[in-house]
């Protein structure tokens, strides 16, 4: 079991990660989904010991990554985003060095290599030198540095980035294969790369966690309406009577649609739940009015993502705005200061100006 609690990672006066916490149970796959900069790698070189937090603790298994490093790491693999890999080694000999720093027993660690080399298909490629790879077998290389020694968690940042879409299924495929014994953490900023794989989402934006639970939740969570459009061939008074008599129907607008002669479109928002298609059908042929096209919007997880992740980019935007007004009003309201009275003591602009003009050229000819 992971347990982050209360994460928060500053660079300078740049917030990368803000007061993040979550636990994480085994045997799940768990995607940190948000766009570039959210604050997902941070979070997983923290996570896995790599760099340390400004404030907040990561436990793994019962141990905190910063008391007991040995314990804590030996429970994790970990493929950072930009994989340390030695291009002058060959697949094999890295495998090997890397179960040297893993503390893999020696009488162990040839069956270890053994056993990632053929989970990650590389049987053929063991005496290639890494230089010499594609970037697609590059990532296997990586990902089999992580699960070697086979630990509890691994943990896998952008591990499909840069690939080509056949490698891509590959890294699922050996994704899928690994969760199966394993809690797997895997970050993108790619919304299918995640629900492709995941059964558990975080979603992460600006340095917050803004939403976490299984992709089915979460569109059961956030979304309360969908949308409806319609063609319908009639009049915009005609059309708008049937919609009066149909309940449920919010914001309704109707307008005439110029390619379609005689026809308008008809667009509302519905209830989530609420399924007006039979109702529409009979309404509209009552009133003798053909309904041409009929398009039912179900929300999906990439309008939440969006969604969830534009609040974010506003509420952060309204902030430094908020910063700005506030710093502006504290210079309003000060009361002049020594160097203000100073300041409005001395000459006119134009005239100072023209000292510093003076004060460069004695400044120039005492340089030469
Ligand atoms: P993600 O992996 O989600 O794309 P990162 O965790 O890499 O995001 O970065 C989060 C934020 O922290 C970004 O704004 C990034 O510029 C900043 N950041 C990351 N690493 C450093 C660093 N070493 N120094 C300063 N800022 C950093
Ligand atoms: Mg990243």
């Amino acid at each position: 079991m992971i347990e982050v609690k209360n994460l928060t990672k500053v660079y300078g006066s740049h917030v990368a990660v803000d007061d993040i916490s979550f636990t994480l149970e085994p045997g799940n796959i768990y995607g940190f989904l948000g766009p570039n900069g959210a604050g997902k790698s941070t979070t997983m070189n923290i996570m896995t010991g790599y760099i340390a937090a400004t404030s907040g603790e990561v436990i793994i298994n019962g141990h905190n990554i910063l008391d007991e490093p040995e314990e804590a790491k030996a429970c994790i693999g970990y493929l950072p985003e930009l994989p340390p890999l030695y291009m002058e080694m060959t697949v094999e000999e890295y495998l090997r060095f890397a179960a040297k720093l893993k503390k893999i027993p020696k009488s162990k660690q040839k069956d270890a290599v053994e056993e990632v080399i053929q989970l990650t298909k590389l049987e053929e490629y063991r005496r290639r030198l890494i230089a010499n790879l594609s970037k697609g077998y590059k990532q296997r290389v990586g990902l089999a540095q992580a699960v070697l020694g086979m630990p509890e968690i691994i943990i896998l940042d952008e591990p499909t980035v840069g690939l080509d879409p056949r490698q891509i299924i590959e890294i699922r495929d050996m994704i899928k294969t690994l969760s199966k014994g394993h809690t797997v953490i895997l970050s993108s900023h790619i919304l299918q790369e995640i629900s492709a794989v995941c059964d558990h989402i975080l979603i992460i934006a600006r340095g917050h966690l803004v939403a976490s639970d299984t992709p089915e939740n979460l569109i059961k969570q956030y979304t309360q309406e969908k949308q409806m459009k319609l063609l319908v061939r009639g009049s915009i008074p005609e059309v708008k009577s049937v919609l009066n008599r149909i309940e449920g129907i919010l914001e309704p607008s109707v307008t005439v649609n110029f390619l379609e002669e005689g026809a308008v479109d008809v667009q509302f928002k519905l209830d989530v739940q609420t399924d007006v298609r039979e109702t529409l059908f009979h309404a509209f042929a009552e009133d003798g009015l053909p309904i041409l096209s009929m398009i039912n919007y179900e929300p999906t997880l990439e309008d939440i993502f969006m969604e969830l992740t534009s609040l974010e980019e506003q509420r952060a935007i309204e902030q430094e705005e908020e910063a700005v007004r506030q710093r502006m009003l504290k210079k309003q309201w000060k009361s002049p200061s020594k160097e203000q009275k100073q300041e409005e003591a001395r000459p006119s602009k134009e005239h100072r100006a023209d000292m510093t003009e003076e004060k460069k050229e004695d400044g120039e000819e005492e340089q030469a």
